[in-house]
């Protein structure tokens, strides 16, 4: 049988792959990306163009594709075996990674629940809380516990992640079904909740969080929340002090605190974990996305001595954690992270992240006077560019002219592939970008703008 051709390939996508997050009658009328090849920063597409990969690959992608180090360690781990249980056995690699991510993590984190994905992450995170509120408190309490998350979070897409989501889009269809959970107000600057502007802004919303919490009046088992970046919402910066102030209304409140740095850590935002930047340390403590560097699917949730040791006792007890997944612990995966993390190691690629960050924001500073730029958000080198109808009001575009979609379409013809959030154009370059790439990045999106949108 002949191999097939890319005309094949594009056929049997349309035919059969449902994508997610996709609308698939916009994206079968469209030019599908065919990504045939990875060479660092770049991707490589059936016709042979060579597109610089502004997403990371959906936000996990660190160092770029084809990295020497990580390919040589998943090959060398081929070589020994790809994967065997962590159900009650264990492997070099995944006890190495374990020793690894307690030494970076904020102190006091020292035990790791290794799943798949940001979304079982959290999943694990949530189950634990409530399980560490049944054991520490007993069945009266636990029945009664609930979590408090922020309106525009996004942890994941499972059941248990989604119910303490807060992106109407994503989240409200599937509401009914949904655990309820309670909701404090996001801190969106630009769209403030509670009416302030950043000049008169005392971080209110958090307020808002603190009365939450104290009229649920010891329910609440975990407070969850992505610290520095509300990312999926839209790269909403948080203002500093809130996580603070958060951490503290979860200590006043005896509720656990969760951090979801799926997206904001290894680097990402400047520091090595977004909670660094205020000296905040979660009870529970969820990384996944950039841990392997963008190449293989392995998440973990880590968890204080406190909470890890509530759960030991007799095995006729049944205080252990009823909770796993057929790949955890996957050896491959383990070998990618390990190899991601050692390249971090030194700490000169996340020092460095704070002079790319201005760079990128230096370069797209001319934006910011365009008449349908809203907002330049960003943190580190995650970056959200709201497009908007109308500065004065903040109006909205309208969604159904895909104006953000149109946009990054049209850049692919530039050498860049992007992803927008809506109108919400989403930057999100590896971390290794080269200034030079960064200021093309700006420069191509500004020239993008302009063309759909005018001047
Ligand atoms: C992407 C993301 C998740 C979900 O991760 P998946 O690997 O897609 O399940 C969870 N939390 C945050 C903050 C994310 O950005």
């Amino acid at each position: 049988m002949k191999p097939p051709g890319p005309e094949d390939i594009r056929q049997w996508d349309a035919d059969h792959v449902w994508h997610p997050f996709t609308q698939m009658q916009e994206y079968l009328a469209s030019d599908p990306l065919v990504v045939v090849g990875g060479d660092g920063h770049y991707l490589i597409d059936d016709r042979g163009r060579r597109l610089f990969d502004g997403t990371s690959a959906l936000w996990c992608n660190l160092l770029g594709h084809r990295v020497p180090e990580i390919d040589a360690a998943v090959i060398a781990q081929l070589g020994r075996f790809a994967h065997t249980t962590l159900l009650g056995t264990t492997h070099p690699g995944v006890a190495m990674l374990a020793r690894q991510l307690v030494e970076m993590t904020p102190r006091g984190l020292n035990h790791v629940f290794f799943s798949d994905n940001g979304a079982t992450a959290v999943e694990s995170a949530l189950k634990i809380a409530f399980q560490y509120r049944l054991l520490t408190k007993g069945k009266e309490e636990a029945d009664k516990a609930v979590y408090l998350s922020l309106e525009n979070a996004y942890h994941g897409d499972t059941l248990g992640a989604a119910a303490v989501g807060g992106v109407e889009l994503f989240h409200d269809v599937f509401k009914p079904i949904l655990l309820p959970s309670l909701k404090a107000p996001s801190p969106y600057c630009y769209r403030c909740p509670v009416g302030k502007a950043p000049t008169d802004c005392s971080i209110d919303c958090a307020d808002e969080l603190e009365r939450a919490l104290a009229r649920a009046d010891g329910r609440v088992c975990a407070v969850i929340l992505e610290p520095g970046v509300q990312a999926a919402a839209g790269m909403l910066v948080l203002p500093e002090g809130f996580l603070t102030r958060a951490a503290a209304a979860c200590r006043a409140h005896g509720a656990l605190l969760i951090l979801d740095e799926v997206a904001t850590g290894f680097g990402r935002t400047g520091t090595l974990f977004a909670c660094q930047r205020e000296g905040v340390t979660p009870d529970l403590l969820c990384v996944a996305k950039g841990l392997t560097g963008g190449y293989l699917p392995v998440a973990a949730t880590l968890a204080t001595d406190e909470i890890y040791d509530t759960f030991l006792g007799r095995y006729d007890e049944y205080r252990h954690f009823f909770h796993g997944h057929t790949y955890t612990g996957n050896a491959l995966g383990c070998a990618a992270a390990l190899a991601t993390l050692g390249l971090l190691e030194d700490g000169a690629i996340v020092a460095d992240v704070d002079r790319k960050a201005r760079v990128l924001r230096e370069a797209l500073a001319p934006l910011a006077a365009h008449r349908h730029v809203g907002d330049i958000r960003q943190a580190g080198l995650m970056c959200g560019i709201e497009l908007v109808a109308d500065r004065a009001t903040k109006q909205m575009l309208v969604p159904g002219e895909r104006t953000g979609y149109h946009i990054c379409l049209s850049l692919r013809d530039r050498g860049i592939f992007l992803r927008p959030l809506g109108d919400i154009i989403v930057l999100m370059p590896p971390l290794s970008s080269t200034d030079a790439e960064l200021q093309h990045l700006a420069a191509s999106l500004h020239t993008a703008i302009v063309e759909r949108m005018g001047a």
